[in-house]
C-alpha cells in the first residue's frame, strides 16, 4: 500500500485514538495535510504542542473542509451531534469514517447527516489502552490489532477499499462485517470484560471487612489485573453500555446463568466441573497468544521488579 496518499486527513477528536491516528498517520507519510479539531481550546492547545497535525480547528467543520478522509474519535454519543455539525461542510466524494466501540448506535446517529456524495463507512480499530487524552497516542497501536470496518449495504466499494487500505497502510488488520454482529461480537469480546472489570473492582472498594491497603497490598494475586481494564475512561465506557445496551444485556444475562453454574459446582464440591471448564479456558488462552494477540511470556511480559508493592 505503499503509493496510499492523502491530500487532506481530517481528525475530529484528539484522544487516545485520534492521537494515534495522527502519529501513524505522519509516520507513514500518509497525508499532506492533517487537520486537527477538537472540542476543548486545552486539548487542541496541547495537539499543537505535540505537532500532531499540520492546523488546528476550534471549529470541527473547519477541520473537514475539503478533506478526503475524515475519521471521528470521539465518545459514542457524541458522534450525532459531530456528524450534524460537519455534514454541510464534507467534500463530496470525502470518505467520512468514525472508531467508535459501538456501531448500530453510531450508523443510527450518523446516517442521517451523511449528504448524497460523501462515503460513510463506520469502523472500530480493536485496538487500545486505559489511557486517554492527546498526550496518550502512540503510532504503533494499531499494528497487528484488528480493525473492523462495518460499510452500510449501498456504500462503494472503491471507498471501503481505500478505507480499508488506509488501515493496513498504518499495520492494521481489517475484517468487514455488519453492524450488528459487531455489537454482539465485542460485547463479549471487550464490553462484559470491562463491565465485570468495574463490578469487582467496585465490589472490593465497597466490602467492609477487607481494608484498601490490603486490596492494593495483595492486589498482584489477580485483582490487579481487572483493574487495568477498570481504570478505561468513565465518559468512553458510559457511552459504550448506554449504546450497545441490548447485546450487552444478552451476554450479562448469559454470563449470570453460567456464573450461577459455577457458584453451583462449588457449593456441591463439584470438581470435575470445575476442573473441565478451566482446562477449556486455559485454552482459549494458548490461541489467543497463538494468533499473536498477546504474549506468552509470564505475567503479561511484566517486569516483576517494576511491580513490586511496597
Ligand atoms: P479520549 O482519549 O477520551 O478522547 C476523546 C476525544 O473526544 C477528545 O478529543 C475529546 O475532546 C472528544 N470529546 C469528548 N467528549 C466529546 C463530546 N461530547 N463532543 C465532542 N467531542 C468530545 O477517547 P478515545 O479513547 O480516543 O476514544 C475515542 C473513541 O474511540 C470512542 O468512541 C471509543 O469508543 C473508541 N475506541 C476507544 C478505544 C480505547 O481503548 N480507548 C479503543 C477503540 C475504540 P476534548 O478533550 O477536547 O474534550
Amino acid at each position: 500500500m505503499n503509493d496510499l496518499h492523502f491530500n487532506k486527513i481530517a481528525l475530529v477528536g484528539i484522544g487516545l485514538i485520534g492521537s494515534s491516528l495522527a502519529h501513524a498517520v505522519k509516520a507513514r507519510g500518509l497525508a499532506t495535510e492533517v487537520a486537527i479539531s477538537t472540542r476543548s481550546p486545552a486539548t487542541l492547545t496541547r495537539a499543537e504542542e505535540l505537532g500532531l497535525g499540520t492546523s488546528y480547528h476550534a471549529e470541527a467543520k473547519d477541520a473537514v473542509r475539503d478533506a478526503d478522509l475524515v475519521i471521528v474519535s470521539v465518545p459514542v454519543g457524541a458522534s450525532g451531534a459531530v456528524a450534524a455539525e460537519i455534514a454541510p461542510a464534507l467534500k463530496p466524494g470525502a470518505i467520512l469514517s468514525d472508531v467508535g466501540s459501538t456501531k448500530s448506535s453510531v450508523i443510527a446517529q450518523m446516517a442521517p447527516h451523511v449528504p448524497a456524495g460523501v462515503h460513510f463507512i463506520p469502523g472500530h480499530p480493536v485496538a487500545g489502552t486505559e489511557h486517554s487524552g492527546p498526550d496518550a497516542g502512540f503510532a504503533t497501536l494499531f499494528e497487528g490489532r484488528w480493525t473492523i470496518l462495518t460499510p452500510l449495504p449501498d456504500s462503494d466499494p472503491a471507498a471501503v477499499a481505500s478505507l480499508r487500505a488506509f488501515w493496513e497502510s498504518i499495520g492494521s488488520m481489517v475484517e468487514e462485517m455488519d453492524a450488528a454482529h459487531h455489537d454482539k461480537v465485542l460485547a463479549i469480546v471487550s464490553h462484559l470484560p470491562h463491565i465485570i472489570a468495574y463490578n469487582i473492582v467496585g465490589t472490593a472498594e465497597d466490602l467492609e471487612t477487607v481494608t484498601e491497603s490490603e486490596v492494593i497490598k495483595y492486589s498482584a494475586s489477580g485483582f490487579r489485573d481487572f483493574t487495568r481494564l477498570a481504570a478505561s475512561d468513565p465518559v468512553m465506557w458510559r457511552d459504550v453500555c448506554l449504546h450497545n445496551k441490548d447485546a450487552i444485556l444478552e451476554m450479562l444475562a448469559r454470563f449470570s446463568e453460567d456464573l450461577a453454574y459455577l457458584q453451583r459446582a462449588i457449593r456441591w464440591g463439584e470438581g470435575d466441573k470445575l476442573f473441565e471448564l478451566f482446562t477449556r479456558t486455559r485454552a482459549i488462552r494458548r490461541s489467543i497468544v497463538q494468533a499473536g494477540q498477546d504474549t506468552a511470556a509470564p505475567n503479561f511480559g511484566r517486569d516483576v521488579a517494576e511491580h513490586k508493592q511496597d
